[in-house]
């Protein structure tokens, strides 16, 4: 099951997968820790990993609480794991007016790769965004980070972002949403969609 948690403000969507695993995706910032909490408790007690589609501050800002309330490591893409560590300029954290608290514990994502897998979770590599930001296929749904929106894309003008990228990555993704029969797009920010984000997304790129 998967439960979607908007995000407050200027955080990130949040996205709840409960399965044999528990996943938390993209927490947010560390301002709306409680209300988060609050929402994930009505469906779990438990966390068994936290991903981050990307390292920007509006989506793992708030890493380090969970990890610590819930004991659950940090994963992330190989190329977002040195930035979210040091919180480089790459975390963009202060285009918030903060600095990001890295969490203790962060891992590639290829670490766990056998225990996705197990729960039927399929990670994409999809820069362009950023280098190293990920798209979660589980079960109809697809998880888009800020790579691909309902209505729109993400911007590709931040530190290691890439117009080209964005292009490739949201034209790999509409094939494989359409060859694995994928049905609901759930993006960074704002509404779940359908397939029709990507006829949306060909107006911005
Ligand atoms: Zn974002
Ligand atoms: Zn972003």
């Amino acid at each position: 099951m998967i439960y979607k948690l908007n995000g407050r403000g200027y955080d990130s969507n949040s996205y709840l997968i409960v399965d044999k695993k528990v996943i938390l995706i993209d927490p947010g910032t560390p301002g709306t820790f409680e209300f988060l909490k609050k929402d994930i408790l009505k469906y779990t007690y438990k966390i068994d990993y936290i991903i981050n589609t990307h390292c920007h501050f509006d989506h793992a800002g708030s890493d380090y609480l969970f990890q610590d309330e819930f004991n659950a490591p940090v994963l992330i893409h190989e190329l977002e794991l040195p930035h979210l560590a040091e919180d480089s300029n790459v975390t963009v954290s202060k285009l918030f007016g903060m600095d990001l608290v890295p969490p203790k514990e962060i891992f590639t994502i290829k670490e766990a790769d056998s225990d996705l897998k197990e729960i039927g979770i399929e990670i994409i590599h999809t820069p362009g965004h950023t280098a190293g930001g990920i798209s979660i296929i589980y079960k109809d749904s697809l998880i888009t980070g800020d790579t691909l929106f309902s209505y729109g894309v993400g911007r590709s003008d931040l530190p290691t972002g890439s117009l080209i990228e964005l292009r490739e990555s949201i034209n790999l993704l509409e094939k494989i949403a359409y060859k694995k029969g994928i049905l609901k797009i759930y993006p960074g920010h704002g509404e779940a969609g359908d397939l029709s984000a990507f006829s949306n997304a060909m107006l911005f790129i």
